[in-house]
């Protein structure tokens, strides 16, 4: 841990104007194999969601530190896209398994800099982990495609070839799992890889890059910066990078797709999102309140699969006052507390915000059925803490229906028909993910085939084996849920 920060033990000023009387630990920038203490004179302060105690500094990298970087990995580029696959895939063979053997200690440093219960931190580190095992399959996912006497004595070969120094600007809600969906996996293919950071939860991303030099990762394939907007444009703009993977808010997706592809680069933006679950009411009821009520607060809302949104179907309208008990049921809590379920927010400004867009219902005309906002946590008073809300009677007009709240705050809509449903989900804006609840195959299906987003998750209570196997969709997990992606050609 020394290696990634250190503690600077004078008096400090820190970003907000305040100064600092105790030890601050400082996050480094990790450049050509060596985890190294910024020249900045600019830093941002880290806090702690349930205390808002300043607990470190990140620095804005200089843009002599940014050069560096890319220098790093563009150098590396040329002996690591030669290394054999085997050789790259035993590396990652060691990371996830270093990964498993320090998911504890990964996790409590995302308690402490993002909030979330331990519980949820594990399950950030494991989604994450799921991806290096999969890097592990480079040997198969890398093959090419041949074609043979395309035309007369002439054969088509197609080779998977990396495409150079890629980068990764990566949101505050999951610290593991989101770097680890982009590097590794760029990595493993033969690029090399700089990557952004949350500026507020820089922490874990500096011990996953430690586990993957320990790991034998060669120096200058994976590089870190840290900062805001000037790092952003530094990538974006940057020559020798050739493809960056953004993941965030719809604001800098948009701006970072664009000014990305302007400068002719592959970009791709994974934004916001608003997603829908539709309750029928042949649906099973248990199943479905506890599904809803994890959906929806778990993660403290902070999730871009977040079930934000309900919309009850006919009688299922009903359910309400029995899905407020169990929200009700939940506890909040600091992130590292035994018992807690829901954690904080990030900042005091995403509290504020989610209070005014529960607000902006209410003058609107919603029901605010369970209200979240005077929640108090013993022992942290000055935690971002909103409680699990639920707002019904909401219409599509609403603000709090129309925006991202990305709080624990499940909206709730009512149609009459399952047609009405999804005329409301498919001119809702966002489409990320979507769920039915229903024990019917025909409406299961008409919802999958009619919905326009990417992801529908369908609870059933009945197993529809005949469908699994015969268009092969993704079974999940849980053996009543499965998982279609669905892909438009
Ligand atoms: P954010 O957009 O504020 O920050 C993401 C990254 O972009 C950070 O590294 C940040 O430094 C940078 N950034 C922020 N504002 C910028 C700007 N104006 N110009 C350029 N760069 C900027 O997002 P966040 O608040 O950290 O994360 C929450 C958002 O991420 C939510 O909207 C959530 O839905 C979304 N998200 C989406 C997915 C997905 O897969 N679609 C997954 C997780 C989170």
């Amino acid at each position: 841990a020394t290696l990634m920060r250190s503690l600077v033990k004078k008096r400090v000023p820190l970003q907000t104007g305040r100064m600092c009387y105790s030890s601050v630990s400082t996050t480094k920038l990790f450049i050509d194999g060596k985890f190294v203490e910024s020249k900045s004179p600019e830093w941002l302060d880290i806090h702690n969601p349930a205390t808002n105690e300043v607990i470190g500094r990140v620095p804005k990298a200089t843009h002599e530190e940014m050069l560096a970087a890319v220098d790093s990995c563009s150098r590396a580029y040329h002996t690591w896209s030669e290394t054999s696959i085997l050789a790259r895939q035993q590396i990652f063979l060691r990371y996830q398994q270093l990964i498993k053997d320090n998911i504890k200690e990964l996790a409590k440093l995302i308690t402490l800099e993002q909030g979330k219960t331990l519980a949820d931190a594990e399950g950030d580190v494991f989604r994450g982990l799921q991806v290096v095992e999969h890097t592990c399959s480079i040997t198969s996912l890398m093959l090419g495609e041949t074609l043979p006497s395309i035309t007369k004595d002439m054969d088509t070969y197609t080779y998977r070839m990396p495409i150079g120094v890629c980068a990764g600007i990566t949101p505050f809600n999951f610290p593991a799992m989101i770097p680890l969906w982009m590097f590794p996996m760029g990595m493993v293919c033969g690029n090399t890889y700089l990557l952004k950071p949350s500026e507020r939860v820089p922490g874990c991303a500096m011990m996953l890059a430690k586990l993957l030099q320990d790991a034998g990762a060669p120096d200058g394939t994976l590089n870190i910066i840290h900062g805001q907007h000037d790092a952003v444009n530094f990538i974006c703009d940057h020559p020798a990078i050739k493809a960056i993977s953004f993941v965030g808010s719809n604001q800098a997706g948009e701006y970072i797709y664009e000014r990305g592809s302007k400068n002719g680069k592959r970009v791709q933006s994974n934004m916001g999102a608003k997603n829908h679950g539709v309750v029928m009411p042949d649906a099973n009821k248990e199943n479905t309140l506890n599904q809803l009520v994890g959906a929806a607060f778990g993660a403290a809302g902070q999730r871009c699969m977040a079930l934000s949104t309900a919309i009850l179907v006919g009688e299922a309208r009903n359910w309400l006052p029995e899905l407020v008990e169990r929200a009700k049921g939940l506890r909040v809590n600091a992130g590292d507390q035994p018992g807690a379920d829901v954690g904080p927010l990030i900042s005091p400004q995403a509290k504020e915000r989610v209070n005014s867009l529960i607000q902006s219902g209410v003058d609107e005309g919603a029901k605010v059925l369970l209200d979240g906002r005077n929640v108090k946590v013993k022992g942290y008073e000055n935690g971002n803490f909103v409680g699990p809300t639920i707002v019904s009677n909401v219409t599509p007009d609403m603000k709090c229906y129309k925006e991202e709240i990305f709080g624990p705050v499940l909206v709730v809509l009512e149609a009459d028909s399952l047609d009405d449903a999804i005329k409301i989900v498919n001119k809702n804006p966002y489409g990320n993910g979507t769920a039915i609840f229903t024990t019917n195959g025909a409406v299961a299906r008409k919802y999958t085939h009619e919905v326009d987003v990417g992801q529908v998750i369908f609870f059933f209570f009945l197993i529809f084996s005949f469908f699994i196997h015969e268009h092969g969709w993704v079974y999940n997990t849980h053996f009543q849920c499965i998982n279609l992606q669905k892909e438009r050609v």
